[in-house]
């Protein structure tokens, strides 16, 4: 199988543990365990070097949305590379897969984003993002209506863009000063910050926050609002069903460019195409990267609506940004042939109708009595669950993020992949997953809940 001998898992781990710096890592606690060694995937299935199946919960991170081994998406990518393996995009030059994806992202985005910006992360498509409504303001002439507005607890990506955006505050412990002219309103948590209104009543609240934030910086002085349709990272924390209509209501009364950040939500995940058509408003502009390319090669994008594109177009002459990989044509293969197997095998219609609603129902069945499980939110396939200590009194853990790490261990070991932000397990599994998957991703789950109150006493 390899040059390192029968101690292969031990010899990766070491080399691993002497030089490779991972993301998101308290590097002294991974090295004392070792890292799981990941060789394999098929479907909805990982294994690891030492030959355990493992039902990835998450999609790898909320993106192998085809799941893994999908032979037409390795094909894509090997013809791709066989004729043309790279050329930029800056030149004058364009490639065909770079233009075919642009004109198929167009074609599925809502409304009139119809011009495509490609980059590599959903970093630098939320980065790509802050400076383009910056400098759409610049060009309309009101150079200082500069100010984005993000939210408590987003997560926009980790550059020192997307983390300026983002909400996280440990992030922003980390690494700053961050970008000025940045501002956060409060997130749409109905569960844990609702107190006691209904959820419609609440989403309007929290949509009212961005209102008194934007007069408070001046009508004048703020370019844009970003937001995730469905907060992925800070939980998935669905809103209300009040609350984006009432943000959209809000940056048009005010003149504010609305930007949805769909990396998550984009590509079915919800059960429709994107985020904002479930929760029904309309972006001035997106980014997307995750489920674009369903995670074989990295490849993200911009879509730009009609609004910012004409400015650009008209008065702006060159716009300095762009990425030596910008439109890459083997990902951008993989990316197209991704976009057709969604809708030949109808997949997102079937996330919507059907698996979709099996998995959250399921979901409900297998946990909702749970003594640990406080509530469940989700949409399409994507979940988040509340561990609390009290579920009649709605009592959170005092130390926010234990319970949760204790559960997403247990999950580790018990061969399901399932993430814990603070006390909330989070669920994101491959859009392909079955009926049949489904059950056996839950009664997992349910095991580890079980071990987890267990291990509590
Ligand atoms: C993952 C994520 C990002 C960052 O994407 P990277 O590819 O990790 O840079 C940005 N926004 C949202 C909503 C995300 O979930």
């Amino acid at each position: 199988m390899n040059d390192f001998g029968d101690n292969f898992t031990k010899d990766i781990q070491t080399i691993d543990a002497a030089h490779h710096w991972h993301p998101f890592t308290d590097t002294k606690s991974l090295n004392k365990k070792g890292a799981r060694v990941i060789t394999k995937g098929e479907g909805i299935y990982l294994w690891d070097s030492e030959g355990n199946k493992i039902l990835d919960g998450m999609a790898g991170l909320w993106c192998t949305n085809l799941g893994y081994n999908r032979k037409e998406l390795i094909e894509a990518a090997y013809q791709q590379l066989q004729e043309l393996p790279y050329y930029n995009t800056f030149f004058q030059t364009t490639t065909t897969p770079s233009a075919q994806l642009a004109q198929e992202i167009a074609s599925i985005t809502p409304g009139d984003l119809n011009h495509i910006f490609f980059a590599n992360s959903g970093s630098e498509a939320v980065d790509t993002i802050i400076r383009m409504v910056r400098h759409y303001w610049v060009l309309e002439g009101q150079p200082e209506k500069n100010t984005v507005i993000g939210r408590i607890n987003a997560y926009h990506g980790s550059t020192i863009g997307g983390t300026s955006v983002g909400g996280m505050s440990g992030m922003h412990d980390h690494g700053g000063p961050y970008l000025p002219n940045i501002a956060h309103v409060r997130q749409p948590f109905w569960y844990k910050e609702g107190e006691d209104l209904p959820p419609e009543e609440f989403g309007l609240l929290a949509a009212r926050d961005l209102e008194e934030k934007i007069l408070e910086i001046g009508t004048d002085k703020v370019a844009a609002f970003i937001g995730e349709p469905i907060q992925g990272a800070g939980g998935v924390i669905v809103p209300p069903e009040s609350y984006w209509p009432e943000v959209q209501r809000i940056c048009q009364k005010y003149d504010v460019l609305l930007a949805a950040d769909e990396v998550i939500c984009g590509f079915g995940r919800t059960g429709n195409w994107f985020g904002c058509e479930t929760f029904g408003f309309q972006p001035d502009i997106m980014s997307m990267a995750k489920g674009l390319s369903s995670g074989y090669l990295p490849i993200s994008a911009v879509a730009v609506g009609g609004r910012i594109a004409d400015s650009f177009i008209e008065k702006g002459g060159e716009f300095y940004h762009g990425f030596t990989y910008s439109g890459h044509p083997v990902a951008a293969a993989v990316a197209i042939k991704n976009i057709q197997i969604l809708k030949e095998e109808k997949i997102i219609e079937t996330v919507r109708n059907e698996i979709g609603p099996y998995f959250q129902t399921q979901l409900h069945t297998t946990l909702r009595d749970h003594p640990l499980v406080g509530h469940i939110e989700g949409k399409g396939l994507v979940a988040g669950i509340a561990l609390v200590k009290d579920k009649k009194s709605k009592t959170f853990f005092e130390n926010g993020g234990d319970v949760g790490t204790i559960c997403r261990d247990f999950c580790f070991d018990n061969n399901l992949i399932m993430r814990a932000v603070g006390d909330r397990m989070v669920a994101s599994p491959p859009l392909i997953i079955t009926k049949a998957e489904i059950d056996e991703l839950c009664a997992r789950a349910k095991k580890c809940f079980d071990l987890t109150l267990e291990k509590l006493g």
